[in-house]
């Protein structure tokens, strides 16, 4: 039988609401976004004619500033070091080659139409300038799930290690919680801020946020968790007649405190750059970076990539009073480009070791900024994580080296799909990517069993990046939680004459895009403030 659009969108409806309709809208690509919203800049369209600007790096945030500079009339070259465009942004599909430093090249197996976010994944719906772009250059966004209640967490700090379901620590916790401060408010007394009739409420409160179980014995009412309705998850699904769910019991509290799970995984989805909703680009994230260089050009034929020199990898920046001159190797060959301006977005690994005129204090800025790295493991695999697990999107946690499986949060019900089979950061990812490819995909086969029994039968096609060991980047991000970040961003982020930094390495959004186009359009702000030193701008 063919189902028709509205047919399907009302099954869709009557099954999951409005919102699954949307998202079966978003999937199937029937919902365009709409007409250019409040993405740009508006600079006046001739505010930099006759200006030149030399833009280092052709990731978000290069591309971002040259589209912006070129729609405002300046004329901009792009030095880009590798064959391509995206930077960091980078999405695998079959036939793609992989090619870390001093590691032999990976070449992608994937079926045709898997594909695979090795850098960014997932958009925060407070991502704006994002999102606006995406909007203007009909970028469609579909939901990327961060967390599923079915979704497992495995710790190795109790016993031999334990795994259980996402909803198990979560709800059990909370019932804990919720079962111990009604204890506690219910003690005589005590000394609350509360009166009689806003304690029963916080009692009322207390039942609905843990599920506890009321029971009055003897005229005294008491709660307790006993996971009565199964939030925290069931043995029996309920059935016909007489036969209603069966819970399970509940996680020992104990048990969960030792666990550790509660100190990060568990409540990930609290923090502001993971609440819901997350969105991600249908197709993979490199469309969003595409979405900029097939942009036109404002005053003459071509699109935006045509402003890039691919294998142009810079090596000398020399800041003068009226001009940057830029030095590249070019095949082997020495070249130079002079500019009015310029925008550095090189990653600081490689940046702090450029010959520039720079100050000192500027270049040790450069060399003082934390950063760090991190690794993950791609995998193709047969879904069985819908078919055995009612895993839909989201993300298992563990305490080893893998530390996170992502599941895809499209091509439901297929045959296949991609696994994010390990993402790791900092020093464990640093002693993770110093392995060999084979080493590091086997440990992330042996550590997902912990996570799925029989994991390791069901995956294929293995890929692994570890991006402090890429060329051109020798990190992930900088580590904006590190004291010393601060004062060196503010540094960098700071013009040197004509000279201009930008990137989200240098602003707290760091390891994340919206930082790159925050900062690309600081430095697209403060060129225009140095060319058209007297105009006003809204
Ligand atoms: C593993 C991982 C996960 C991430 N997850 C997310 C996420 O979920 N969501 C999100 O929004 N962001 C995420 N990010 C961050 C996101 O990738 C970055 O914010 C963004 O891509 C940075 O863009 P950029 O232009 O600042 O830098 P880059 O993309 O690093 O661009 C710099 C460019 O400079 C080039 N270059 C280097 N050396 C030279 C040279 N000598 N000469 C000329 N060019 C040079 C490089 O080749 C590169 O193209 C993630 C990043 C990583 C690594």
């Amino acid at each position: 039988m063919t189902m028709t659009r509205r047919g399907l969108l009302s099954t869709m409806a009557s099954l999951g609401g409005a919102g699954a309709a949307y998202e079966t809208l978003v999937l199937f690509d029937f919902l365009k976004p709409p007409p250019t919203m409040a993405a740009g800049l508006s600079l006046p369209s001739d505010a930099g004619t006759g200006r030149t600007v030399a833009i280092l790096g052709a990731g978000v945030g290069g591309l971002c500033a040259a589209y912006e500079l070129d729609r405002a009339g300046y004329d901009v070259t792009i030095l880009e070091a590798s064959n391509r465009t995206g930077g960091r942004n980078l999405t695998l599909r079959r036939g793609d080659v992989l090619k870390e430093m001093h590691t032999p090249a990976q070449v992608c197996q994937f079926d045709e139409g898997l594909y695979l976010n090795v850098g960014p994944g997932r958009i925060a719906h407070h991502h704006v300038h994002v999102i606006d772009y995406c909007r203007q250059f009909g970028v469609t966004l579909q939901p990327y799930i961060f967390t599923s209640r079915a979704n497992r967490v495995h710790t190795g700090h109790v016993g031999n290690g334990r795994t259980w379901q996402m909803r198990q620590a979560v709800h059990d916790l909370q019932g804990h919680i919720a079962e111990m401060l009604s204890k506690c408010v219910s003690t005589q007394g005590i000394d609350l801020p509360l009166t009689k009739t806003d304690v029963e409420k916080f009692q009322d409160l207390l039942m609905n946020f843990g599920g506890l179980t009321r029971s009055v014995q003897s005229g005294t009412t008491s709660y307790s968790y006993e996971n009565q309705t199964g939030r925290g998850g069931f043995e029996r699904s309920h059935g016909v007649g007489n036969k209603p769910l069966v819970p399970l019991s509940p996680l020992k509290l104990d048990e969960i405190l030792r666990s550790d799970l509660w100190n990060d995984f568990i409540f990930r989805d609290t923090e502001i750059m993971w609440q819901a909703s997350l969105l991600e680009p249908a197709g993979g994230m490199d469309h969003f970076v595409k979405a900029f260089a097939r942009q036109s050009l404002a005053r003459r034929n071509g699109t935006i990539d045509a402003l890039v020199r691919l294998n142009a990898k810079v090596t000398a920046i020399e800041v003068g009073n009226d001009r940057v001159t830029v030095a590249y190797d070019d095949g082997g060959a020495t070249r130079t480009l002079a500019a009015d301006y310029c925008i550095s977005t090189i990653p600081m690994p490689v940046f702090k070791n450029l010959k520039t005129n720079l100050s000192a204090g500027y270049m040790n800025a450069a060399r003082n900024l934390p950063v760090e790295a991190s690794g993950k493991v791609g995998w193709q695999a047969e879904r069985f994580w819908e078919t055995r697990d009612q895993i839909y999107g989201g993300i298992s946690w563990t305490t080893d080296t893998i530390r996170q499986i992502w599941y895809p949060s499209w091509g439901f019900l297929g045959q296949k799909g991609m696994l994010t089979g390990a993402y790791m950061y900092g020093k464990t990812a640093e002693a993770f990517n110093a392995r060999p490819v084979e080493e590091r995909l086997h440990i992330a086969r042996e550590q997902g069993e912990r996570l799925h029994e029989g994991f390791g039968k069901y995956v294929e096609h293995g890929i692994a990046i570890g991006w402090d060991r890429m060329e051109h980047f020798g990190f992930a991000w900088a580590d904006e939680t590190d004291p010393a970040f601060g004062d060196n961003a503010e540094l960098l982020a700071t013009p040197q004459g004509r000279f201009h930094q930008a990137g989200d390495q240098i602003t707290f959004w760091s390891g994340w895009q919206e930082g790159a186009i925050i900062s690309a359009w600081e430095a697209v702000k403060s060129i225009d403030r140095q060319s058209n030193p007297t105009a006003k701008r809204g």
